[in-house]
């Protein structure tokens, strides 16, 4: 691969302009040049993500929605203004269908709790599958516990592929949700998530898409994939931390009632009964993280600018070139071989210790996961306690992939 490739509408991306735009990519860990390949568990930000960020809190910082002051207009407009980009961003259809809340975790524990309590009865059944991260397990878990519902769960192949002709034999009379991952954090599998939504809504069943590893990597377009829900966090899309985003079709979101209750999310509070608030405050409780959702407003101007075809395009390259050079190591096992796979590689090294593999990598500036990744029934699956993971963004390069497998050449034998 070139230092550069052209996406669809024959746009460049400037890999060395876009390394100028972060910042923490350009300092020296243990005396190495930063390697920063832990994009799956947070990605780094742009200039212009902390910049704006930083404008709000010097100019314009205040409570939203209340105040008819002008520094409360200008951080009402600017918080509304971010919710407008994500919408933009994930063609939603309305700005209502656009839930503001802390991460994908939190909107995940929001469906769950509010649609979840509302139609789950004994008996019922909740279809999630083998790969999911426990953010897309433990809340639907609980919810089950709480109703007398049960989960049933789509079993994954040796490749790391969902096992499709069973999750059609899943669906039974008592099926009422669907939750899957689009990507998996922990093997990398793209998972088909526009067949997943057809087979669920041809069973008249909704389904909740977990977009974290998808949406900053991969055009995603709700009307088009046509699920029922999509989450994701502002943090793994070069945004801050703390503010994520729940989708919701609308005619869902009218009828399910609110999660969490107090400011923000009412129309009239008597003691004898509160109304709610209008879509999508109904399930915004609270001063929201107004920085935070103006600041993942900058970030998706940041990755609309770049052009997510052209994100694409890179980070297919450098998980090629990266898979490619990790096969040639004969110490190294690939756990995740899907056909389809997003830019995460999960591996171990011989008999050695993740642990020890990602310490000793670390000392040569290279950062990579090491663990479950969250996502322990995946590690039991393949009968293992954890994996070594490189994660990539469009900012990472060939040559740092160079450079990685050059300082696992020197690893393998210091753990073999
Ligand atoms: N789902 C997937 C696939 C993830 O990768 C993650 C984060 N690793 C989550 C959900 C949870 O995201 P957060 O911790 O930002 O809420």
């Amino acid at each position: 691969m070139t230092q550069a490739t052209i996406d669809h509408q024959g746009r460049a991306l400037d890999i060395e302009r876009v390394r100028d735009d972060f910042p923490v990519l350009h300092q020296e860990v243990h005396g190495a040049p930063l390697v920063f390949f832990d994009n799956a568990a947070s990605s780094q930000r742009p200039s212009q993500v902390i910049e704006t960020v930083r404008r709000y809190y010097e100019r314009d910082h205040a409570n939203v929605h209340r105040g008819i002051h002008t520094l409360s207009q200008r951080a009402t407009e600017a918080y509304e203004g971010a919710r407008e980009k994500v919408r933009a961003f994930i063609n939603a259809r309305a700005e209502k269908e656009i839930v503001f809340v802390r991460g994908a975790t939190e909107a995940i524990n929001l469906v769950a709790n509010s649609w979840g309590r509302r139609n789950l009865s004994p008996g019922d059944e909740v279809i999630i599958s083998h790969m999911e991260h426990h953010s897309n397990i433990v809340p639907w878990q609980m919810v089950c516990q709480a109703t007398g519902a049960k989960l049933r769960v789509i079993p994954i192949t040796d490749a790391g592929e969902l096992d499709m002709q069973a999750y059609r034999r899943l669906f039974g009379k008592r099926t009422r949700f669907v939750a899957v991952t689009a990507v998996s954090n922990a093997l990398g599998t793209v998972t088909p998530a526009k067949e997943l939504v057809r087979i669920a809504h041809d069973h008249r069943v909704p389904i909740l898409i977990d977009g974290c590893q998808a949406v900053p990597h991969m055009p995603v377009d709700v009307q088009d994939l046509g699920a029922d829900f999509l989450v994701f966090s502002g943090h793994k899309m070069f945004g801050p931390t703390g503010i994520g985003v729940l989708y919701g079709r609308e005619d869902h979101l009218e009828a399910m009632p609110p999660w969490q209750g107090g400011g923000e999310m009412i129309d009239r509070v008597t003691f004898e009964e509160t109304t709610w608030a209008d879509l999508p405050n109904k399930f915004e409780a609270g001063t929201p993280n107004i920085a935070g959702a103006i600041g993942l407003g900058a970030a998706v101007d940041y990755v609309n600018d770049i052009g997510l075809d052209a994100i694409q395009a890179w980070e297919s390259g450098l998980l090629e070139h990266a898979t490619r050079h990790l096969e040639a190591l004969p110490e190294v096992r690939i756990l995740g071989t899907a056909e389809h796979k997003a830019a995460v590689i999960s591996f171990l090294v011989g008999d050695a210790h993740p642990t020890d593999v990602a310490t000793l990598l670390d000392m040569k500036g290279i950062a990579v996961r090491t663990g479950h990744h969250c996502a322990q029934p995946v590690m039991q699956r393949f009968g293992i306690p954890a994996t070594v993971r490189a994660s990539f963004a469009f900012y990472n390069t060939p040559d740092e992939i160079d450079r990685f497998v050059a300082a696992l050449k020197k690893v393998i034998p210091m753990v073999c």
